[in-house]
């Protein structure tokens, strides 16, 4: 992201965000509530527009008329905080309707991929459940699943933990934690500290539409500099 800005009306929301994610790179997004963070996720694959900047996604300015948003998103999966399964659909439905429907596997190797990405998140067990007879940490991993399905390069999640009961939080996190040891770029908003601290390699800590402050976990957790982050750090840990 290059000087992304975007304005509600006349409440300007993103600030001028410059952002570069590596290949293999983990990036943790954290800060308040309404400081933009799921704004600027969900500008990385297009599901909001940007006022004014540049979104390069694999050499393509997104934020250009003229881009075919579905090719971009098959690339990019993305994980929300309430799951966002078909309620009618069957688990294996869930995970191979895209695939199919996009053209992108014949009915065969999507059940075959569904099978492979469920014994990832270990719910090969549920494969015909549907999602009514899921916990929502079943639930949040058969859409990580969904998302993997596409084979996508990056993946997103917007607070991917904070539907759930405490006692689910640690099998997400958990298949996360796979995801990232397996070289998977990923950008993560989360309140999820410890895990943060654990897992990501650079740390951004956004506010106010801006990103305030970013470094590793050892200088965004135990060296904060901006008394924003210093008065966060102190609500949240
Ligand atoms: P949270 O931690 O609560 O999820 P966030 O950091 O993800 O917060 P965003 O959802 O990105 O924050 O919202 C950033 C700002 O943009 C907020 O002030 C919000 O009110 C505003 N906003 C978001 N969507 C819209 C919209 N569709 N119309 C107007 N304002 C919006
Ligand atoms: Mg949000």
């Amino acid at each position: 992201m290059k000087d992304v800005h975007k304005r509600y009306g006349d409440n300007e929301v993103i600030k001028g965000v410059d952002l570069t994610v590596q290949d293999n790179e983990v990036v943790v997004m954290i800060g308040p509530s309404g400081a933009g963070k799921s704004t600027v996720l969900r500008m990385i694959n297009g599901l909001e527009t940007t006022t004014s900047g540049d979104v390069v996604v694999d050499g393509e300015n997104i934020a250009q008329s003229g881009v075919d948003m579905n090719k971009v998103r098959q690339n990019i999966g993305m994980v929300f905080q309430h799951f966002n399964l078909f309620p009618n659909m069957s688990v294996l439905q869930n995970i191979t309707l895209a695939p199919t429907e996009l053209g992108l596997m014949s009915k065969e190797q999507a059940e075959k991929e569904a099978r492979d990405m469920l014994e990832i998140v270990g719910l090969t067990d549920k494969i015909d459940a549907m999602p009514a007879q899921l916990s929502g940490g079943q639930k949040q991993r058969v859409a990580i699943a969904r998302a993997l399905a596409m084979h996508p390069d990056t993946m997103l999640f917007d607070e991917p933990t904070s539907a759930l009961d405490p006692e689910m939080v640690g099998d997400v996190l958990g298949v996360m934690r796979k995801l990232a040891k397996e070289g998977m770029t990923m950008v993560i908003v989360t309140h999820e500290m410890g895990f943060a601290k654990e897992v990501a390699d650079r740390v951004i800590f956004f506010g106010d539409g801006q990103i305030l402050e970013q470094g590793t976990p050892d200088q965004i957790f135990n060296h904060p500099t901006h008394d924003r982050l210093q008065t966060f750090l102190k609500q949240v840990l």
